[in-house]
């Protein structure tokens, strides 16, 4: 049994679209545990860092400086979920980056429907509402960028606690 720690980042498309309490509902649904969580303005820098130089070369020069300004332009809302293979579970309850292709039944395939081409077409980011981390390497990363250690919670699920 591998307990992890992912990040998750809501967006400023699913922070303005009112979503926080849903998208994080399901991973409490899923009996995930969240053990730090903030709202937070985002800056130039702090964005490149989070989209590195990976993505331009994963997704163009362009997508990465189309990122950089949405984040900038909005709110933002960063939380740390841990579980048992959670880095794999979240990414499998986010679904796939383009929404038009999600499955029904993950975050960007119940609340988004955009595709690439509309996206492109519009100098847009895809708006896709969630961020989570790809690996264990991104999620130590990532977790270290946007959270201190003092505020990362410790404490006990009720599933944790119950004894038979
Ligand atoms: P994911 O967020 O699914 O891990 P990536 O790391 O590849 O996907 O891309 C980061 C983000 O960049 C995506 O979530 C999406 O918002 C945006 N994006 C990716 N490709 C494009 C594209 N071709 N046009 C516009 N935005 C894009």
């Amino acid at each position: 049994m591998k307990i992890e720690r992912t990040l998750v980042l809501i967006k400023p498309d699913g922070i303005s679209r009112g979503l926080i309490g849903r998208i994080i509902s399901r991973f409490e649904d899923a009996g995930m545990k969240i053990v730090a969580m903030k709202l937070q303005q985002v800056d130039e820098s702090q964005a490149l860092q989070h989209y590195t130089e990976d993505i331009s070369v994963r997704r163009g020069e362009k997508v990465r400086e189309l990122l950089v300004d949405f984040l900038k332009a909005g709110t933002i809302l960063a939380a740390v979920i841990e579980g048992v293979n959670v880095i794999e579970n979240v990414r499998k309850m986010v679904g796939s980056t383009e929404p038009k292709s999600a499955a029904p039944g993950t975050i960007r395939g119940d609340f988004a429907h955009v595709s690439f081409s509309y996206a492109d077409s519009n100098e847009k980011v895809v708006e896709n509402l969630i961020h989570a981390s790809s690996d264990e390497k991104d999620a130590e990363r990532e977790i270290w960028l946007w959270f201190n250690q003092n505020e990362i919670c410790e404490y006990k699920t009720v599933h944790e606690t119950h004894t038979f």
